[in-house]
């Protein structure tokens, strides 16, 4: 099969990825086999092509926004018959006995697996996943418009729920990526005022057509007092604006997986009560209540499609804020057959 291979992290300018033919995974008995029609571009992709984040498997195929058909399933498998379409996100396993999993919070489990991290993922033809991690999608949803929801849309949504925001409030969003155009589209619905803060015009443009009461540049401070924040983009610069810009006994949630330094923090930040916290993975509860409150909406996502052998070029685009709403990669019409 095609797929795109990171043999090494490098930066994307120097187009890391190759697309070359590799065979295909096989299928272990509580697995299915996905024959990929789109796999959705996330910026956590982008940081384990650079290596910011340690790699963990080498070579390795990104990809964690996966939409296709079922190809074939393990001797084990009750919930999918082949044909049947299917997504799959970030958490492709854990181990289901640690004190986070037997707690209810599987997505700090000890011993998680990541899809396009510690597992090859989506920029190919064919991944192989464990059912009990795979999500039945929407029919509402065509292929490229389900899949920008399988970790943009579950990470935008369990930051929402960890900044603790509630109907009536005002929230700050700081960046305006694939997480938040989705993100923003939850809160209009739950009746919470947005004000965006994000470095580029673009950006700002698409944050206001989706109701944004305001949008600014990245430090400027918006002109009310917000009940709470989530900062998308991966600049630690922006905490203590996040924080500075809190009313009191407000939260900032960071979204990213990674995230440059922060400033030295005065204890006047994160005085009153002000809560700093991270949002980790998710879990499958919170994928499939999304996915629910998604199809109930409906929730719109914009997309940008670039052909699977172009993987670095999306990349690229992600990392220089050239892409409106998400990025998709079509893999169906690239190399099929193969
Ligand atoms: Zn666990
Ligand atoms: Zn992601």
């Amino acid at each position: 099969m095609k797929a795109c291979v990171l043999d090494s992290p490098a930066p994307i300018e120097t187009s890391p990825l190759r697309f070359r033919d590799v065979p295909r995974p096989e299928t272990g008995v509580d697995q299915v086999l996905i024959r990929v029609n789109v796999c959705g571009v996330c910026r956590t992709d982008l940081h384990v092509v650079e290596g910011e984040l340690p790699p963990r498997k080498s070579p390795v195929i990104p990809g964690h926004q996966v939409v296709g058909v079922i190809e074939a399933v393990g001797a084990a498998v009750s919930r999918f018959k082949p044909g049947a379409r299917a997504g799959v996100a970030w958490l492709q396993s854990t181990d289901r006995t640690c004190e986070y999993c037997r707690s209810g919070r599987e997505n700090l489990c000890d011993n998680a697996a990541f899809t396009g991290y510690t597992v090859d993922g989506g920029y190919a033809e064919y991944l192989a996943a464990h059912e009990q991690f795979v999500y039945a999608l929407p029919e509402g949803f065509g292929d490229e418009h389900a899949a920008p929801l399988l970790c943009a849309g579950i990470i935008g949504f369990r930051s929402l729920r960890l900044s603790g925001i509630q109907p009536g409030q005002r929230l700050g969003f700081y960046g305006f990526g694939a997480a938040a155009h989705l993100a923003i589209q939850v809160a209009r619905h739950w009746n919470v005022e947005v004000y965006v803060s994000t470095r580029d015009e673009r950006h700002r443009n698409l944050a206001l057509e989706l109701g944004a009461r305001w949008a600014g540049g990245t430090l400027d401070q918006p002109p009310v007092g917000l009940d709470a924040a989530i900062v998308f983009a991966p600049a630690g610069e922006i905490v203590p604006a996040a924080l500075k810009a809190l009313k009191k006994g407000g939260t900032v949630a960071l979204a990213g997986i990674h995230m440059s330094p922060t400033p030295p923090l005065e204890y006047n930040l994160l005085y009153y009560e002000h809560v700093l916290r991270s949002v980790a993975n998710n879990t499958r509860e919170d994928g499939e209540q999304f996915l629910q409150v998604a199809a109930e909406i409906p929730i719109r996502t914009q997309v940008e499609r670039f052909p699977l052998a172009e993987a670095n070029r999306a990349l690229d685009a992600l990392k220089n804020d050239a892409i409106r709403g998400a990025a998709v990669l079509d893999v169906r019409g690239h190399g099929a057959g193969s």
